[in-house]
């Protein structure tokens, strides 16, 4: 049977495509380094019409690809090039808010939401759903969960797995697992949702997830400030940890990283100018409007610069220079894509170790690489730096022929992250990508309980098959 036979009774003909130049968008990945053409792409409404797809997708022994928004940045939403005949599941018809309960602090949302309607949905109820990232008015719900995200307020509330309360699942098998409970303590058994964040589509597609709300921000104080070295950067992270007040989010961007910005971002204004090898992008905030949040703010920089761990800084005198700070931020990785090929990184180190960690990727990459460019940015409260080499100005040639050139930067810089008790993964999962480095430096016993994992939920291994594992 071909699958529009097979899966158009399921989805209706809204719920199908099959037309080479509609699947076109679904077969490639969004940093363009991996395609894969599907059979069909299925856009189901229901969790029930997600599950009667699995499990006739499981009948003809046909592998299914979750997709979500696609701004994932590992390859995990593409099929496998040289795989077998793939169906993509796109979630894009799933986005329903089921409920907001303010009293609550939750929110019910289908796993095709796009996160900015979420955080939206969220603010009309007086809450806060914080997570935020330069992809959050294209990634969805069940994206962000699938490879839990991180973003730049991860240091304040976790990353995406510590704002779940319940998740409703299709299984391999095509069974509903319907864990949406907003309880906030349940102690029976094993904790299953966790198996699904994070799991990037291997274990199971999530439908819907019920949410933690946060008390909506009252006051932000934003600056854009001019550090000389890392680790002066991580000397001021220590001052606004203690400034009274929350700190939110801490960005530390290299000067190539600015440069960029300023260079190729459409109505993007630097607040001060670019003389300093490192800027930090700080925000603290509060849940009332009483607290004294500029003093705190100008009170920890004001100790710094005499300290002089702090050379400029531009405080944000509106919401729109705010808004216009973090666009910087937000824009950036669109920007570096315009500026020339990129080896890309996602580490994660203790975040006392960052200044080590930049250091030594610099000098190592700048011994074996002499002409390419550092590109130095990241969520540096948690430790999550994206160490990149961009190709140098000019550079003619594809994408392709950068990586080939640099062939083993990335396996260098997880290296230098891995001996400082860090992660080479920190933020973006492994998806086809990472594959390799999974094979370097996962603990073998951790990679032994997950293949058991995967193979008693996913014995045909159906389920986003040649993704994560080595
Ligand atoms: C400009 C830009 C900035 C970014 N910044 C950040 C950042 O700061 N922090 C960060 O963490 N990430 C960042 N990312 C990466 C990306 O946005 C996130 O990984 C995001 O969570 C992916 O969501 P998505 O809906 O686009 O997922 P997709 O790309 O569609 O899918 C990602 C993975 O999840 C699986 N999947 C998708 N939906 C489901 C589902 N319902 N059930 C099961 N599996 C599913 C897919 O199979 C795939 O393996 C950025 C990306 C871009 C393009």
């Amino acid at each position: 049977m071909s699958a529009l036979e097979t899966f158009e009774p399921v989805v209706g003909p809204k719920g199908i495509l099959t037309d080479p130049n509609d699947i076109a968008p679904y077969a490639v990945d969004w940093r363009s380094a991996y395609q894969a053409t599907p059979v069909a792409v299925l856009k189901p409404a229901t969790a029930e019409e997600v599950a009667e797809v699995v499990r006739r997708a499981a009948e003809q022994e046909t592998p299914i690809v979750p997709a979500g928004g696609r701004t994932g940045l590992c390859g995990g939403a593409v099929a496998l090039a040289n795989g077998p005949p793939s169906i993509v599941l796109s979630m894009e018809r799933m986005n329903k808010i089921r409920d907001v309960d303010a009293r609550d602090f939750s929110i019910v949302a289908e796993a095709g939401c796009v996160v900015q309607n979420v955080q939206q949905a969220a603010s009309d109820a007086g809450r806060l759903f914080p997570i935020q990232w330069g992809a959050q008015g294209t990634a969805q719900i069940g994206g962000m969960l699938s490879t839990n995200s991180g973003g730049i307020r991860t240091l304040r509330w976790g990353n995406a797995r510590e704002l779940v309360l319940g998740l409703e699942v299709v299984l391999p098998d095509g069974r509903i697992l319907d864990d949406l409970r907003r309880v906030r303590k349940d102690n029976s058994g094993y904790a299953l949702r966790h198996l699904f964040i994070g799991g990037e589509g291997t274990l199971g597609v999530i439908t819907a997830a019920a949410l933690r709300l946060q008390p909506e921000i009252k006051r932000a104080e934003t600056a854009f400030v001019a550090v000389p070295s890392p680790d002066a950067a991580l000397s001021l992270y220590g001052r606004m940890m203690e400034s009274g007040a929350e700190l939110i989010a801490f960005e530390l961007c290299g000067l190539h990283t600015m440069q960029t910005a300023e260079r190729f971002g459409a109505d993007l204004k630097m607040p001060i100018p670019l003389n300093s090898p490192w800027f930090v992008m700080v925000e603290i905030s509060a849940a009332h409007a009483s607290v004294p949040l500029r003093e705190m703010m100008e009170e920890t920089l004001g100790a710094a610069m005499e300290a002089g761990e702090v050379t400029d800084a531009a405080l944000a005198e509106s919401e729109a220079q705010r808004l216009g700070i973090w666009k910087i931020r937000e824009d950036y990785p669109e920007c570096s894509r315009m500026a020339g090929p990129m080896a890309a990184t996602d580490t994660a180190v203790p975040v006392s170790a960052v200044p080590e960690f930049l250091n030594r990727a610099i000098s190592k990459s700048q011994e074996r690489w002499p002409d390419g460019r550092i590109a130095a940015i990241g969520h540096a409260g948690d430790g999550n730096i994206h160490f990149g080499l961009q190709a140098p100005e000019g550079w003619q040639d594809d994408r392709q022929s950068w990586i080939e050139k640099t062939d083993g930067f990335e396996t260098l810089v997880n290296e230098i992250a891995v001996s400082l008790g860090g992660s080479f993964s920190a933020e973006h999962g492994i998806g086809q990508s990472k594959r390799h480095a999974m094979q370097a430096h996962k603990d073998p016993i951790a990679l032994d309980v997950m293949r058991e994992l995967k193979a008693a939920l996913d014995p045909k291994d159906l389920m986003n098959p040649g993704k994560v594992f080595p």
